[in-house]
């Protein structure tokens, strides 16, 4: 929030509404009683998802020759709320889904067809088709998609550009299960494979319409040169096919994402200009204006614009270890949960009143709700003694967290509340998502099926 909104650095705009202070936001939050009925909420910085959508496209127009198109499709599974869809198709950012779900998301936030980019690996017939009556990009992650491709195409004419997704087995980053990228990933076809090249350059000379290609070669713990050699490798491969082709068939070339997030600290590192550096200095003839580009960055976008404020319900000492035990957990920070060495969070302390907590350290545990041992957010993290009724503050929260709920032990979606400065110097709250009712959780459990499993009358 604030003042790291400003450290995206290369494109600020000074017309744009700053992002309140945090200390001023968890206190309005807790004044204007957003904990009062709820344990726990999840917040989300309107102006701050502004700003780094502002810096995206700058870094973007800054290294692009003039008149490159470019297309930044946002992906939708880091933060997917209607709401902040539509907040990014107003700062110029289109959407990447990858599932039927996504794809009504991105439409009920009124995005146009020609800003979406779907790129599942497991897309259905039903959905290749609808895609392709919409005029949705597609990429095509396997060789047998490519064939349910001929055949839609033959059968009726789309609008869809069309390319296919590839692997350039350049390797891992520090998180296995995020490395898109290595020699046997589940994603697209694997450029290095026996033949793999050859076959590809064949099936685009003999599909005209096949225009792009893609790649989605990083995430988090994946450093910045080893997702630029991922593009260099998408980009030789097109220039390979056009040569090949004899035209310039493939005309835009699909990046993916995958810029890593610091959760260390409030600043937004690396950054977009970092990135478009590290492209350039990798594949030099990448912003000369012969490809138009599609981006689909996702928690770059998000994640640093979003907190869980819980309330710590209740404090005590176990076998000489101090537990706080509040109501962010599992079903809101699924990763750091399960797999806490790859997805540490940081742990604000604030009073009852909102106000930051001070006070000697004290190594203690901070656990979620749920009824499994491991529900940890953090442990012997080093806070003042935290009380009942306290406050904690989880930044970075904004992209793969509160909006990937885990329903472990039926625990509900929290209400998510965008904020923005007020007018008056305050904070102004507005409802992104509500809570998940009780009345919710038991009609998608099956509340209306009571008597599904029972034995029928013989
Ligand atoms: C998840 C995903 C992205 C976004 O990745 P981030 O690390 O959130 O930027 C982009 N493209 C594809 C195909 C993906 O699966």
């Amino acid at each position: 929030m604030a003042a790291e909104t400003h450290a995206h650095g290369t494109y600020p705009d000074p017309s744009a509404p700053a992002s309140p202070p945090r200390d001023l936001v968890v206190r309005a939050a807790v004044e204007q009683g957003l904990l009062d009925s709820e344990p726990v909420v999840c917040l989300l910085d309107a102006a701050g998802i502004r700003a780094s959508a502002a810096a995206l496209n700058g870094a973007f127009a800054a290294a692009v020759a003039p008149g490159t198109p470019v297309l930044h499709a946002f992906a939708v599974k880091a933060a997917p709320l209607v709401p902040v869809l539509r907040l990014l198709a107003d700062a110029g950012i289109g959407c990447e889904v990858a599932s039927p779900g996504e794809l009504a998301l991105a439409r009920a936030a009124g995005v146009p067809a020609e800003r979406i980019v779907l790129d599942s690996p497991a897309k259905t017939e039903a959905e290749l088709r609808e895609a392709l009556a919409l005029g949705v990009a597609v990429n095509a992650d396997n060789r047998q998609e490519l064939e349910r491709l001929d055949a839609l195409v033959a059968a009726a004419p789309t609008a869809s550009p069309l390319g296919v997704r590839i692997n350039p087995q350049t390797g891992a980053g520090t998180i296995d299960a995020l490395s898109t990228a290595t020699a046997t990933s589940k994603f697209g076809i694997a450029l290095r494979d026996p033949g793999a090249r050859e076959w590809l350059v064949r099936a685009y000379v003999r599909r005209p319409w096949l225009t792009r290609l893609h790649t989605h070669s990083g995430s988090q713990g994946v450093p910045l040169a080893l997702i630029a050699e991922g593009v260099r490798e998408l980009h030789a491969l097109a220039e390979e096919i056009n040569a090949a082709a004899g035209r310039r068939q493939v005309d835009t070339l699909d990046i993916g994402g995958g810029l890593p997030v610091n959760f260390a600290s409030d600043a937004h590192t690396p950054t977009y200009g970092q990135y478009a550096r590290a492209l350039r200095e990798a594949v030099p003839a990448l912003f000369d204006g012969s490809y138009g580009l599609v981006t689909e960055f996702g928690r770059s976008l998000l994640a640093k614009h979003g907190t869980v404020l819980t309330r710590v319900e209740y404090t005590k000492v176990t076998g000489g270890r101090p537990i706080a035990v509040t109501h962010a957990g599992v079903q809101l920070a699924t990763r750091t949960v399960y797999a806490p060495a790859a997805w540490p969070l940081r742990i604000l302390p604030y009073d009852a009143k909102g106000a930051p907590k001070d006070g000697p350290p004290v190594a203690q545990d901070v656990a979620g709700p749920a009824c499994f041992a491991g529900d940890l957010l953090a442990t012997a993290r080093e806070l003042p003694e935290l009380a009942p009724g306290d406050v904690l503050a989880v930044p970075d929260t904004g992209a793969y967290f509160f909006t990937a709920h885990y329903g472990y032990n039926s625990l509900p979606r929290p209400a998510v509340h965008g904020f923005t400065a007020g007018p008056d110097g305050g904070v102004r709250f507005t409802l992104a998502r509500p809570a998940q009712s009780a009345a919710a959780l038991v009609a998608e459990a099956g509340g209306a099926l009571r008597d599904a499993l029972l034995q029928p009358p013989l």
